[in-house]
């Protein structure tokens, strides 16, 4: 009988999966999909998966190698993440070894067991007793003995010292056999009766009208879209099908945008169920992140949060998967396997027969374009459940009038007047730093990245000019680097300036800013919160991440600095972002007793689409975008995917390009494929970055199939062209910016 061939996918970018024989003493019946494999690649060693056991190879008999050892008695994956991961590797045109790099905790990928952490746990003796006359005069010791004795299935190292259970006691009691100790796996806590440690609140009718909707749907797929304006008591409607989920005596699936939130979330949902729960974000430990991954898969975990890559956590028994703030940019990876957690939750929701419920109060045109074409339920809150008034917009137009750092004088009014009524006021501006250009006033000279085809922004507390591009820094000049003369000028406003400037115009009231800059420090951002919390009149000026989550209830006054950026820009998307944003930071304000206003400072006050977005809401904005899109065949009418390609000299990303343009022009031709468009090559709108030249290639598809035949048959030629190899690039599948 021949030798049994492992296929094994390898975390290589080759589109294509690596045959191996058996270890030697392993025998090929012993082997399932999914078990790792160290095998040498290259001079290297490297851990595999296996993808299936075959009896035949096209690499030749001796030219096949033994892999090195088998890794797992069993295999780590489930079938159903292994499906999962061969369908996104396939949909994303991506090589599943390194989609399952992406996919699986670090710790597996560098073969350690798939075996949950063991601790240290101790215990008080069988029949040791606090009154022992050999602790008579040892009191922590006695101490120590008492508080092991009320938890009986013993206690973890790690918490011994929040008991005031120290090591040297310890030893001494188990000198005298009192204590024992044994090293096993955590148990997970034990439930005590019901799921619930809270009251739910009664659904108002919209709330319970969508919680019936997705709640007749358990067991079997179906997709929902809750669209409910900020406030309106979303995670309400998930707290209440989760536990419904629990009682079911299945698993949730929770993704949150990647930002500061879990620790927020995970403590509303620790407050409301009597549950295991595991947050996943970037912050968590390899080593905590496996832990979690175990948990879920064994089903020792009845909640999974986490951000983007939480999607790939495999559950033991499936019941329910939210994408909250479904509209949110972080689900988007934008390296290496550019996948879109939202859309992959529809996927796997599909595969395993679970209902999936996405929600926003700013949905993206595509969810909505899925909702109205009836693929979607559609399931909206129009109220704030706690009464709160929406807010009221006001658009500014400052044409002709001056900005004094971003600020126009009737805003700076209305900041006043909110400020005197004892209330707190939100500035949001959409840029870091001082100011985003530093300008000659006598000869005219900016100052530029010399690796990219930007501006440096002005950090003037740091003295620096900084790349939000490449992270180059410099120092600031202090005279002009071309004339030689004093009179550089900052030019345009960043948060820092507008945080300036607002400490000088207001000296009694304290200026909090919140942005990447601000926030570096561990806990800056909770003590931020707690001061805004305190509700005391004061500004909050930042960027973005005030956008997302975070309540501010004494929030009455919201000031947009500029939304002309959304307006201009020539990313189809923007208007799109622009009105999310605009909705979003809005909606942070105003929710108790006193209505938010929110003054949005434009140069296109009068531009259909920012009406649109402040008089009939988002809605109507988001209507009015979809016929844009469908006018101009862009998504989601149409499908995209985007060659990206980068080299040192100019010309070399251009000239690949060129070959795979032609390529697919052959394939089309060949397959009779059409309705595919090919749009360039042309120069990334960032054409130089980092000291690389960019360029690239848009597909336009009318059909997903279509496309989708084409880029099967394409890629792999691509791997082969000449002119790749002194290129970097790269295919993004349903790009979400064309940068
Ligand atoms: P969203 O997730 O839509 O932003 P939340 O679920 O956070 O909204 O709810 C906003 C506020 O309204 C919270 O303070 C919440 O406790 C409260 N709330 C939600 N649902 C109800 C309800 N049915 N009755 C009373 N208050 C509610
Ligand atoms: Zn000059
Ligand atoms: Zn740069």
């Amino acid at each position: 009988m021949p030798d049994a061939i492992l296929r094994l996918a390898l975390p290589s970018p080759l589109r294509r999966l690596f045959d191996y024989l058996a270890p030697p003493g392993v025998a090929a019946a012993s082997l399932q999909p999914g078990m790792r494999l160290r095998v040498p690649f290259a001079r290297r060693d490297l851990v595999g998966v296996l993808v299936e056991v075959r009896q035949d190879s096209e690499v030749p008999a001796d030219k096949l190698k033994p892999a090195l050892e088998l890794l797992d008695r069993t295999s780590p994956l489930p079938p159903a993440l292994l499906r999962l991961c061969q369908w996104t590797a396939q949909y994303y045109q991506h090589s599943l070894g390194d989609t399952l790099s992406w996919a699986l905790p670090v710790l597996l990928r560098q073969g350690e067991p798939a075996e949950a952490r063991q601790e240290r746990f101790w215990r008080a003796a069988d029949g040791a007793r606090a009154d022992d006359p050999r602790l008579a005069r040892a009191p922590r010791q006695r101490q120590a003995l008492t508080t092991l004795a009320q938890h009986p299935h013993g206690v973890p190292q790690h918490l011994l010292p929040q008991l005031q259970i120290n090591r040297d006691s310890l030893n001494l009691l188990l000198e005298k056999d009192l204590v024992s100790v044994e090293v096993r796996r955590a148990r997970s806590p034990e439930r005590h009766g019901s799921w619930l440690a809270q009251a739910e609140l009664p659904l108002n009718p919209e709330q319970r009208a969508a919680f019936d909707a997705v709640d007749s749907a358990f067991g079997g797929f179906n997709a929902f879209l809750l669209a409910g304006v900020t406030g309106s008591g979303k995670t309400e409607v998930y707290l209440q099908l989760i536990r419904r989920t629990l009682e079911a005596g299945r698993q949730a699936l929770v993704l949150i945008p990647e930002i500061n939130l879990g620790p927020q979330t995970l403590e509303r949902f620790s407050r409301r169920f009597n549950a295991r729960i595991v947050l996943l974000h970037s912050a968590v430990n390899d080593r905590e992140r496996l832990d979690a991954w175990l948990a879920a898969r064994d089903g020792e975990a009845d909640i999974v949060i986490g951000t983007r890559s939480a999607l790939f956590t495999p559950l033991k028994h499936p019941g329910l998967i939210i994408v909250d703030e479904e509209h949110d940019g972080s689900y988007k990876q934008q390296e290496g396997l550019r996948y879109h957690a939202r859309d992959l939750a529809l996927v796997r929701a599909r595969q395993e027969n679970v209902p999936v419920l996405l929600g926003s109060a700013t949905p993206s045109l595509e969810s909505l374009h899925n909702a109205y074409a009836g693929r979607y339920a559609l399931l909206r809150l129009t109220q704030r459940a706690g009464g709160a008034q929406p807010p009221r917009f006001l658009r500014l137009d400052v044409k002709s009038r001056p900005l004094d750092s971003g600020l126009s004088a009737p805003l700076q009014q209305a900041i006043a007047q909110t400020l005197a009524a004892g209330q707190q006021v939100l500035v949001f501006l959409n840029r870091r730093g001082f100011a985003p250009t530093l300008l000659c006033h006598d000869c005219g000279w900016i100052g530029q990245c010399s690796r990219c085809d930007a501006r440096m922004t002005l950090h003037q507390r740091h003295g620096e000019l900084r790349c939000h591009h490449c992270g180059h820094v410099e120092r600031r000049p202090s005279r002009c680097p071309a004339c030689g003369l004093v009179d550089l000028r900052p030019v345009g406003a960043g948060t820092e300036r507008a945080e300036e400037r607002l400490a000088i115009l207001f000296p009694q009231i304290p200026v909090l800013r919140i942005d990447r800059d601000s926030t570096q420090r561990k806990d800056a951002m909770n003590q931020l919160f707690a001061t805004i919390q305190r509700g005391e009149p004061c500004i909050l000026v930042g960027t973005q991440m005030l956008a997302k989550g975070h309540h501010f209830p004494r929030v009455t006054l919201v000031a947009i600095l500029d939304a002309d950026g959304g307006l201009f820009s020539a990313d189809f998307r923007a208007s799109e972002r622009m009105a999310q944003l605009i909705v979003q930071v809005a909606g942070r304000a105003g929710r108790a007793e006193e209505p938010g206003k929110v003054i949005i400072q434009t140069h296109l006050a009068d531009h259909p689409l920012l009406v649109q977005l402040t008089e009939q809401g988002y809605f109507a904005f988001a209507e009015q975008a979809l016929s844009e899109r469908r006018a101009a065949s862009l998504p989601p009418f149409s499908h995209l995917a985007l060659l990206r390609a980068e080299a040192h000299r100019p010309g070399q990303a251009e000239a690949f390009l060129q070959d795979a343009c032609q390529e697919a022009e052959r394939l089309l031709d060949e397959a009779g494929l059409g309705g595919v468009e090919l749009l360039g090559p042309v120069p990334a709108p960032m054409e130089r970055r980092a000291g690389r030249h960019r360029a690239q290639l848009l597909l336009q598809g009318n059909a997903r199939p279509t496309l989708h035949r084409l880029l099967g048959l394409w890629t792999p030629l691509l791997e082969q062209l000449p002119g790749g190899r002194a290129v970097r690039w790269s295919l993004d599948v349903d790009p979400i910016d064309l940068y």
